[in-house]
């Protein structure tokens, strides 16, 4: 495999971090530090300030959790380390994060705090002594005031999200706890942008800090065409088979952040009829080089890699690179796409982004001059569309190349013995060859588009509602079924616990991530309610919310019904039957939906 010069990354063993850290980064499948990383740990083990300009997707908890986490006493029990973030569910998910690279941390206990949560809770909690504070500057000012959280032992304090948390009208909040804390405390401050009262914060409380920025540097990929998709309703898995079904690709290159996720991805896409292979920094070098050579061969059609093992990779018939997770800097993004547009041939990039990775975005497109223009996701009509169109191609392939005259014996006996129609004949056999990979698929329900697009399009939604048809909101009404793309969710909170629309809103935009726009119905009812969500909520955020306090009950969420009709308003005696999760994610046949490569292939076994 030919290398182009890469930069040199330090690895994660050259850091200095504490063994059991290190042991959790290995076990995660984090092949190098990213670039933040590789500049923030080592100042942050010598307990300097820094100050880091950088967005979400850089891997910047793991730049302040790694060292941070390696300076704490696991003996003491007091809060050493504090981050503040400005959502709850930032909060949550740097807390679970640092619960990932502390799990050899023996005794070490890291608490989330947040508005919305029961003060109960949290007062128990607290009281087991958490070495690690993760919360939303409110209610950690709360508790600060209650006496209920000491800050009289605290090592470290992290600002992530800065320019967020003064969007949002905490900054004098956040003025307040730093005040709160002691003079000698590290301070570690990140925010993806540097407006005055965050460069004033960091002037006045940092002390000779380190700055850090993740720089954009600008890079024209003429030849590649590139799009992305906001992940938003519909699993990337999903998303990414809808893909395959109907881009018109050669060879394709799928990034993921970790080396499990390469193994975890090739795997799902075997079963789904595509070969597919990973390349990873664990494969040895021979290894990297057959499979590399595979690809080149056409006896592979897949790679799915780590930024570390694509490097350099130069493969012509790469017609595809996809994203699937989002790059840490652009320059890594540009590299990636490099990936294809190989020896003057053109190139296609799609890049997977979450609402949260927005800015990495336009990032990129400013460091690579270009638009990237926005994709809708296929269609089942469109999917329909490419299968007939490859049924037919196989159907011509078959009858120039191959000798038929046997079975037009067969046929014809057939067709004269029962009279049959001829084209009918065909269509049965049609159907039959096409079983398992069906012509006209089963309809998929479209994720619901995000709000803004629904009005890019002239919306007949909104009109629906002008008319009063199809409130999105409502205090209780008759028979309806949930919107398209959308599931209907029952929660155990309902009027007579004193819940308004707004408190589940709030919740749920908070714990799932949801912008509370995406959020369909609400019908409050006496002791439950129902709620609309885009479909295909993932498991463990369906469990997440299942514990989430509104008015003091936990929300005990279960999924009702997909596009089917609900209960009657006032029918609060019977709980609504649950209907079951329809549409199993089907899979491609191995051999009939074969590209000739893969055929290629499975004939050689
Ligand atoms: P963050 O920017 O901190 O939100 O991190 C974004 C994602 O990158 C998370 O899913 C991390 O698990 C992942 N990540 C962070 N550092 C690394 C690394 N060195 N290698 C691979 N993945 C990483």
């Amino acid at each position: 495999m030919s290398t182009e010069q890469a930069p040199s990354m330090p690895l994660f063993s050259e850091l200095g971090l504490a063994a059991p850290i290190l042991k959790a980064v290995h076990e995660a499948g984090y092949e190098t530090p990213s670039p933040i990383q590789a500049q923030s740990i080592a100042p942050l083990l010598t307990g300097r300030d820094l100050l880091g300009q950088a967005q979400t997707g850089t891997g910047k908890t793991a730049a302040f959790s790694l060292p941070l986490l390696s300076l704490i006493n696991v003996k003491a029990k007091s809060p050493q380390m504090l981050v503040l973030a400005p959502t709850r569910e930032l909060a949550i998910q740097v807390s679970e994060a640092i619960q990932t690279y502390a799990r050899y941390l023996k005794g070490l206990h890291v608490l989330p705090i947040y508005g919305g949560q029961s003060m109960g809770i949290q007062l128990r909690q607290l009281q087991r002594h958490p070495q690690v504070i993760v919360g939303t500057p409110g209610r950690v000012l709360d508790h600060i005031r209650r006496g209920t959280l000491k800050l009289g032992e605290l090592q470290s304090l992290v600002l992530d999200e800065a320019d967020e948390m003064l969007r949002m009208g905490f900054i004098d909040d956040v003025e307040t706890i730093l005040k709160e804390t002691p003079e000698k405390r590290q301070v570690a401050l990140f925010s993806a942008t540097m407006p005055g009262p965050i460069h004033r914060v960091a002037t006045r409380y940092l002390k000779d800090p380190v700055e850090i920025r993740i720089k954009s540097k600008t890079s024209t990929v003429d030849t590649i065409n590139q799009r992305y998709w906001q992940v938003t309703g519909t699993h990337k898995l999903d998303a990414l088979t809808r893909i395959l079904e109907v881009e018109d690709f050669d060879g394709m290159i799928i990034f993921v952040r970790t080396k499990n996720a390469t193994v975890e991805l090739a795997e799902k896409l075997e079963a789904r009829g595509y070969s597919s292979s990973p390349l990873n920094g664990d494969m040895n070098q021979a290894l990297r080089e057959k499979t590399v050579d595979r690809m080149k061969k056409s006896k592979l059609d897949i790679l799915i890699a780590t930024d570390v093992a694509a490097r350099g990779l130069d493969i012509d018939r790469m017609s595809h690179v996809v994203n699937y997770d989002v790059p840490y800097d652009t320059e890594s993004y540009v590299h990636r796409i490099g990936r294809t547009g190989r020896a003057g041939r053109k190139g296609e990039a799609i890049l997977f982004i979450s609402p949260r990775e927005k800015r990495m975005l336009f990032a990129i497109e400013k460091a690579t001059k270009q638009t990237i223009t926005k994709m809708q996701l296929p269609s089942s009509e469109d999917i329909a569309d490419r299968r007939v169109m490859q049924f037919n191609q196989q159907l011509s392939e078959t009858i120039e190349s191959q000798d038929l005259a046997f079975f037009q014996n067969v046929i014809n006996d057939y067709q004269q013995e029962h009279e049959a129609d001829p084209i009918e004949v065909a269509a049965a056999l049609a159907y039959l060859v096409q079983k398992s990979r069906p012509l006209k698929p089963v309809k998929h329900v479209e994720a619901r588009p995000a709000r803004r697009d629904r009005e890019e399009r002239g919306s007949s939604v909104r009109s629906a509602r002008r008319d009063g048809k199809s409130p999105r909101r409502t205090l209780g009404s008759a028979i309806r079924e949930a919107e398209a793309g959308m599931q209907t969710y029952r929660v155990e909170v309902g009027r007579e616990h004193g819940a308004e629309v707004k408190n589940l809103v709030g919740a749920i935009a908070n714990e799932a991530g949801i912008d509370s726009k995406d959020i369909g119905r609400i019908s409050l009812q006496d002791n439950y309610s129902t709620i609309d969500l885009p479909q295909g909520m993932p498991k463990d955020l369906f469990q997440q919310l299942r514990k989430v306090w509104v008015c003091n009950k936990q929300l005990e969420i279960s999924l009702m019904s997909s596009n089917v009709p609900q209960a009657r308003e006032g029918d609060n005696s019977e709980r609504p039957r649950k209907a079951k999760r329809s549409g199993k994610p089907r899979t491609r046949p191995r051999d009939k939906a074969r590209r000739p490569s893969q055929r290629r292939e499975a004939k050689k076994g």
